[in-house]
């Protein structure tokens, strides 16, 4: 194993991801015309895609890859009693401390010893509150007429709306233990300090899944989890080095977990928490038996139909929060000596093709001599099969710059040649090395290429 890294040394600040993510549409700062709406933060033309495609790429590993895992698309409202029974109502809740001079606010747990024991401000100096619990769910009201209305809240996890289903999906998909559900959705949390850009956010979306299993084989589960979720992410192709694990300690285990783990990545404000596999025991099921009133045992026919509450191990990412990572661990300051300037500089987002918003960008040389016409063809050839872009404007420096910016892993350009013999030229992003092919050869090169990909 080679040595943990102490401190950030890429090229990416979280100033020059945010403008980047503004410029070139990943990320808007929600409400922007109104001042913006802290802890909110809305998806563009390229960030929904990359959102999306991240989405799916999660999906298909826990489904598609696995025999035994199905997804379910639970609601955001739920009966308010799931909340009592998840434990959410009486401990999902932040410590908060408040500066008495200049009214800033943190949370206790972030908050050094050494500043807690001196009870002052880290910005001002001033003085500190005690810390006081402030629970994370947002509460609405649900009816018509406002005297009437019950209580309900937006959920702060997309897991509860699993285990609500557990009984549903054994009946209706005759799953057997051990099986999991799989869940993408939104998830709001209060927050009570959201910094560095989208990573700590009141409206968020998680990738979750909850693994069902015997009595007995659940410290087996967790270690086969732990492995599986840190090989995702070295299929990804992040950073190895900017990936590592984090044991909870007793004093940060939550209210329902035997065992946790963290994969915390390395971004530029230092190493923070990714994705959380925890091992839950039988707590939720229980809970929810008990709230309920309802049997969620599960009858094990394979074990002369025993009669047992599986336990459940979970593996806990958050998207918008990988999405994060993502630019963080593509982004790329380059210098490069083509076309003679030896000052010219790129920045380049380095994603794997699997997640990049467009796969293939197709730019004719010129608009002209029928060259642009030729293009578009390609495209459509391409279309169904890869996410592509077309962009006629401008020089072609300039145009493979702005696919560099984007994460484009390849480019096909169209020339004069192209008409005349059917070759086009496919240009790598990484190497930015060019090669002459066929224009009938590309759709099975690029499936080749996105297949074998490796980031140098
Ligand atoms: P923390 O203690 O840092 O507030 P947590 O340990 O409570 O977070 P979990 O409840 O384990 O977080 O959530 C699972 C995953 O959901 C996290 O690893 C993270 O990727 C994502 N996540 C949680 N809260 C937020 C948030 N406010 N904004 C964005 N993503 C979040």
């Amino acid at each position: 194993m080679s040595e943990e890294l102490t401190e950030y040394k890429g090229a990416a600040t979280m100033e020059k991801i945010a403008s980047l993510a503004k410029r070139r549409g990943f990320v808007f700062q929600s409400s922007e015309i109104y001042g913006g709406q802290s802890g909110a933060w809305d998806y563009g033309p390229l960030g929904s895609e990359l959102k999306n495609r991240i989405a799916a790429n999660w999906w298909k590993e826990m489904t598609q890859l696995n025999d035994n895992i199905v997804g379910i698309d639970s609601a955001i409202l739920m009966h308010p009693r799931a909340w009592e029974a998840s434990g959410h109502v009486e401990n999902f809740t932040d410590p908060l401390v408040d500066c008495k001079k200049c009214k800033a606010r943190f949370r206790a747990d972030h908050l050094s010893p050494e500043e807690i024991a001196s009870k002052k401000c880290p910005e001002c100096g001033g003085e500190l509150t005690p810390a006081r619990k402030f629970n994370l769910m947002f509460k609405t009201l649900i009816g018509a007429i406002e005297d009437d209305a019950n209580a309900i809240y937006l959920r702060p996890e997309t897991a509860q709306g699993i285990y609500v289903n557990y009984k549903n999906v054994i009946q209706s998909s005759r799953m057997k233990l051990p099986f999991g559900i799989a869940q993408i959705g939104k998830a709001f949390r209060n927050e009570i300090v959201t910094k560095n850009f989208i990573f700590r956010t009141c409206e968020f979306e998680q990738m979750e899944m909850q693994f069902f299993v015997k009595p007995g084989t659940d410290t087996e589960w967790f270690d086969e989890w732990k492995k599986r979720r840190w090989a995702y992410y070295e299929k990804l192709g992040v950073k190895i080095d900017h990936l590592r694990w984090h044991q909870h300690g007793q004093d940060e285990l939550a209210h329902y977990a035997k065992g946790a783990y963290d994969i915390e990545y390395l971004f530029p404000m230092g190493w923070k928490e990714l994705e959380g596999v925890h091992n839950r025991s039988d707590y939720d099921l229980s809970r929810h038996t008990l709230y309920s009133g309802k049997d969620l045992q599960y009858i094990d026919q394979d074990d002369g139909g025993k009669k047992y509450t599986p336990l459940i191990i979970e593996t806990s990412a958050g998207l918008t929060r990988t999405l994060l990572m993502l630019l963080c661990d593509a982004y790329d300051e380059e210098k490069v000596a083509d076309k003679g300037n030896e000052d010219d500089w790129r920045t380049v987002l380095r994603f794997h093709p699997s997640v990049a918003p467009i796969t293939v960008a197709v730019l004719p040389l010129m608009k002209k001599d029928g060259l642009a016409e030729l293009a578009k063809d390609i495209r459509n050839d391409l279309r169904q099969d890869f996410s592509t872009d077309y962009d006629q404007s401008g020089a072609i420096g300039r145009r493979y710059r702005r696919q560099d910016e984007a994460g484009t892993p390849f480019c096909v350009t169209v020339d004069y040649e192209s008409k005349e013999n059917g070759t086009v030229t496919l240009r790598f992003r990484d190497s930015m090395e060019q090669t002459r092919l066929n224009r009938n050869e590309l759709a099975a090169r690029l499936s080749a290429e996105i297949k074998n990909y490796r980031r140098t």
